[in-house]
């Protein structure tokens, strides 16, 4: 299996022991029947250090097999929760995203979403992931999540710093935001659909945790929002001001 097929868990560096990564309970659950990986399949560990493993998952625990020496990877884990645009829309989003070094994709159903999403689009989307992970050189494919509804997805949302873009109102910009960002942090960034977040899903984000911010003072497109809030976040954590 090439390297960029495989999934990745983030690790905490005291879970690795000669040579081996102990799995807690949640990860074991996550890699069993989340990724559906076996005893025997491989996957990468991460410590959010920057060190990436290539493991064997063996039980309750993975086989370290080696080291990896990441060059096109971010070095920041972003997850981009994309409220679903409507016809091919998302298609676009996928590609651009994973070239532009996303870790994982969370398509959300909010109120104002037109497209009820068929169980065939999931796999369409890996495909594209796929392509685009390889086509770009990257090491890994980025994760696509089973379509959530917006609530869910914000309430089940682990990310140290999660953003929510707001196309109106004086919010700060994202880039402004990301001053906060360390080489430990999980960035979130969600985005809304063509007719933007309803008040009280600004408001529920607010409560989960989420800042509001602006990604300029051009209302941009449910497609373009994602990819300009990836290129800016990339840019700022590959020019060292993280
Ligand atoms: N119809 C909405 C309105 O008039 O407010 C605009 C929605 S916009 C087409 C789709 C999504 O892209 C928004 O929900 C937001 O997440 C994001 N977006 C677009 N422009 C933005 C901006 N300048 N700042 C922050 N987010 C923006």
């Amino acid at each position: 299996m090439k390297m960029a097929q495989l999934q990745r868990l983030a690790i905490a560096p005291s879970q690795l022991q000669d040579e081996k990564v102990v799995l807690t309970t949640q990860q074991q659950h996550y890699l069993s029947r989340v990724l559906r990986l076996r005893s025997g399949d491989r996957f990468i560990a991460m410590d959010g250090l920057g060190k990436w493993w290539l493991a064997q998952l063996a039980g309750a625990e993975a086989q370290i097999l080696e080291q990896l020496s990441v060059q096109t990877e971010l070095p920041v884990s972003i997850t981009l929760m994309v409220a679903l645009p409507k016809g091919n829309g998302f298609d676009e989003v996928v590609r651009c995203c994973t070239e532009l070094g996303v870790a994982c994709i969370a398509p959300v159903v909010s109120d104002r979403t037109l497209l009820n999403p068929s169980p065939q689009k999931l796999e369409r989307w890996q495909r594209i992931a796929q392509e685009a992970a390889e086509q770009s050189e990257r090491l890994f494919v980025p994760t696509i999540l089973e379509p959530v509804p917006f609530a869910t997805a914000i309430s089940t949302a682990t990310a140290t710093h999660p953003y929510l873009c707001v196309a109106r109102g004086s919010h700060s910009h994202l880039q402004q935001a990301l001053n906060s960002v360390s080489t430990t942090s999980q960035i979130l960034i969600a985005t809304g659909p063509e007719g933007g977040w309803t008040a009280s899903e600004v408001e529920s984000a607010i409560a989960a945790g989420f800042q509001p911010v602006s990604l300029g003072r051009r209302i941009l497109r449910a497609v373009t929002a994602p990819v300009v809030a990836l290129s800016l976040t990339a840019a700022v954590l590959e020019s060292g001001s993280t």
